[in-house]
């Protein structure tokens, strides 16, 4: 079974809209073992349209389309395919009711316009939507079926998952698989594969590792009989293997880990950052409600801030500079004082691209303190990149990952 995918609209052309929809299409495809062979982008024109669906129906079995269902006259996707067909576009008195009640329920006028949403090429079955108004369509050519979705992404993704793909894994008769990624924090994919060496040889178990230069992901692939279930056994051993790195699976985030894990506990931390400029705040931030969990940040880049803001003794910072394991415990038990926390977080290091105090570049130092006088402080051994430009950024987010 071969699918190709044809993303439609000008925005994407001109690079106004990143092409989010064929990454997500392509990686969710792969993830259900269905083949995408090619992916292809064309404007807001009849003619180019028509054409790149008889050409990739020329080669593969099915299309997947996204963009130009949409009411406008630059939408031309429904139009393009019956045009295909060789049909005619006919109104679907259901949805046309649909729409003019949706938009009897905003209170708004409906223009003649937003019908062209219920129009469909004869023959085509409606693919519904439980997400928004745009429904998605399939209409079957002589060379194959095409799957026209709606551009906007999450309506796109919601047919995707509720019909299409479905659809597709039966119809290409594919065997069951399971899937699951498991997420870790600061290791190594090297030191992964090593560890996870004995998972990797059982039958019918596939592994691939999909690196973010801090965090490392694994994608478990488990096939056959009982794929489900055995995968839960898999990813169990997986977490054994890999210990505390792994911090989560599937949709999981670290920052939503890391919220839970302290809501859970009625806790708060508050954050002390010198390399990372604010980064560690802004990624706790993301998770929603973070306000019962995140007191606050400081980002205290000069030294001297380290010792009047943060109560970092001036001595230790004459005698080791910043950058020292001692600093950023003191930093982060400063902070948690300061700003009333259950725990104080810091990060003080070189992120380059020069050395710093005698301190190489990926020197780095997290402290942490606890309630009371506990402190601990880890020195992440980064897998530093050789010099260029990437280097401070790259530091910066293993340093946030860490
Ligand atoms: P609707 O029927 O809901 O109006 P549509 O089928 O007409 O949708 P478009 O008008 O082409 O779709 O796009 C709607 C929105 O979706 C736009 O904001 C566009 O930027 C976004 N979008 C379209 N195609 C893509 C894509 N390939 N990747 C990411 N976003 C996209
Ligand atoms: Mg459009």
């Amino acid at each position: 079974m071969r699918v190709e995918l044809l993303t439609v609209g000008d925005e994407l052309l001109l690079g106004d809209t990143v092409n989010g929809n064929a990454a997500w299409l392509g990686r969710r495809l792969a993830d259900h073992g269905v083949r995408v062979t090619r992916s292809v982008v064309v404007g807001d024109e009849l003619d180019v349209i028509i054409e790149a669906v008889d050409a990739a129906l020329g080669r593969a079995d099915a299309v997947i389309t996204t963009g130009g269902l949409g009411p406008t006259y630059d939408d031309l996707t429904r139009d393009a395919l019956a045009k295909a067909a060789g049909v005619a576009l006919v109104r679907d008195a259901a949805l046309e009711r649909r729409l003019r009640e949706r938009v009897a329920r905003a209170g708004r006028e409906l223009k003649p316009v937003a019908l062209r949403m219920a129009d469909v090429p004869e023959g085509a079955r409606i693919l519904g939507n439980s997400a928004g108004s745009a429904p998605g369509l399939r209409v079957e050519l002589s060379g194959g079926v095409v799957y026209a979705l709606p551009g906007v992404p999450f309506e796109m993704r919601t047919i995707m998952d509720e019909v299409v793909l479905p659809e597709l894994a039966r119809s290409a008769g594919l065997p069951a698989v399971a899937r699951r990624v498991v997420h870790t924090a600061g290791m190594w994919e090297s030191e992964m594969a090593t560890l996870l060496a004995e998972v990797e040889e059982a039958d019918e178990v596939e592994l691939a590792y999909l690196p973010d230069p801090a965090e490392v992901s694994v994608r478990i692939t488990v096939s056959g009989d009982d794929a489900a279930t055995r995968l839960d056994g898999v990813e169990a051993r997986v977490r054994v293997l890999l210990g505390p790195a792994v911090y989560g699976a599937g949709d999981e985030t670290l920052y939503l880990v890391v919220h839970r894990l302290l809501a859970g506990r009625s806790e708060t931390v508050a954050t002390a950052e010198s390399l990372t400029g604010g980064l560690i705040g802004a990624e706790l931030t993301k998770a929603p409600g973070a306000s019962a969990t995140f007191a606050g940040g400081m980002v205290t880049y000069a030294t001297e801030l380290k010792e009047r803001a943060l109560g970092v003794p001036e001595d230790l910072l004459a005698e080791h500079g910043a950058v020292h394991p001692d600093v950023a415990a003191a930093m982060a038990a400063g902070v948690r004082d300061a700003l009333g926390a259950t725990y104080g977080l810091a990060v003080t290091g070189v992120a380059g691209p020069d050395p710093q105090d005698g301190r190489p570049v990926g020197t780095v130092y997290i402290g942490v303190a606890g309630p009371g006088d506990s402190r601990i402080v880890v020195s992440p051994k980064l897998p530093v990149p050789e010099g260029g430009p990437e280097v401070r950024p790259v530091i910066r987010r293993m340093t946030v990952v860490h």
